[in-house]
């Protein structure tokens, strides 16, 4: 499943248990067609104790999201928008080839 989502972008989750929740994408998982945004979804995963004498542990951690429940926050015009692309010619050097950029459909300014 292609993702449209990078690490480091700034999304905002657009349903479930975190709806308007913005955050930072700090992982891709594209098999999964899931993203981990830091901060949303927050899980917890008990330990047991290893010995008697320990205690358990409460290990908190970011579930993945759906890729489709969140939008892209545009670093150009700040709207939760969702993400097309553009195909266009490279420059110099890159001239025969294509390049593809995302582009913001509310603005339609290339994000990269
Ligand atoms: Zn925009």
């Amino acid at each position: 499943m292609k993702i449209k989502y990078r690490v480091n972008d700034q999304v905002k989750i657009s349903t479930g248990k975190d709806k308007g929740k913005t955050g930072k994408i700090i992982q891709v998982l594209p098999e999964l067609g899931k993203v981990v945004v830091d901060g949303a979804n927050i899980m917890y995963k008990h330990l047991k104790p290893r010995r008697n004498n320990e205690k358990g542990q409460r290990v908190q951690f970011n579930g993945p999201i759906d890729a489709s429940n969140i939008a892209l926050v545009c670093p150009k015009c700040g709207a939760a928008s969702r993400i097309a692309y553009k195909i266009s010619a490279g420059k110099g050097e890159q001239a025969d080839k294509k390049i593809k950029n995302r582009i913001c459909k509310k603005c339609s300014e290339v994000i990269d």
